[in-house]
């Protein structure tokens, strides 16, 4: 399966913005965006170029699609799945991000970034409805509830990552019980409770041309 190998930092210093792919890292000194703040490469720092509408467009497309760890022809098939369905079309398509199951193992805080929490999935330590998963992609609906599988809860990359996280804390769309390492999609978020800074409409007037 195609992958991204490369440095994850480049990713932020690409879009211009932290896109908190490295967990705490992203909150310390060590963070790269704190320290070079502009584009990777030779000509990085001196890349003063007007940007086109179209550029625009496509940054904060790949912007969006970084920040959830989606390829671009997965990311163009929720677009279409999400202007396919009811109601406002970029707003369907943060709804189905966010439904991943690798994005909700993140939310609720059983891993430190996405990324972790993609590993963790593929690797077999969740259950959905008391049920394995093992497909990150995976689209949590509501009431399904997800619960580290039995054998996995003593390890420590998902306590420490609870307990680095307040996360969960303030989504209305997830409940989450610490104590048994259990969660639970309450229903689909609506676009004020998503926690990213991202402005959809330009995605879709990316693709719609
Ligand atoms: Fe981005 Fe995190 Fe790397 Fe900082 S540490 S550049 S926020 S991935």
């Amino acid at each position: 399966m195609a992958r991204y190998r490369d440095s994850d930092c480049k990713l932020c210093r690409r879009e211009g913005t932290k896109l908190f792919l490295k967990g705490s890292r992203c909150n310390s000194q060590k963070c790269s965006f704190e320290r070079r703040a502009y584009a990777p490469g030779q000509h990085g720092h001196n890349l003063r170029r007007k940007i086109s509408e179209y550029g625009l467009q496509l940054r904060e497309k790949q912007k969006v699609r970084r920040i959830y760890g989606v390829l671009e022809k997965q990311f163009r098939n929720y677009f279409k799945e999400a202007a396919r369905r009811k109601g406002v079309t970029g707003e369907n398509l943060l709804v189905i991000l966010e439904s991943r199951l690798d994005n909700i193992v993140y939310r609720l805080g059983f891993a430190p970034s996405r990324k972790s929490a993609r590993q963790l999935v593929r690797h077999r330590h969740f259950t959905v409805n008391d049920r394995i998963v093992d497909i990150p992609a995976y689209q949590m609906r509501p009431s399904d509830v997800i619960c580290v599988k039995e054998k996995s809860k003593k390890l420590d990359i998902i306590h420490m990552a609870l307990k680095d996280s307040e996360r969960s804390a303030d989504l209305p769309w997830l409940r989450l019980n610490k104590a048994a390492l259990e969660g639970e999609l309450l229903e689909y978020p609506k676009r004020m409770d998503i926690p990213i800074t991202a402005s959809e409409q330009l995605i879709v007037e990316l693709y719609s041309k």
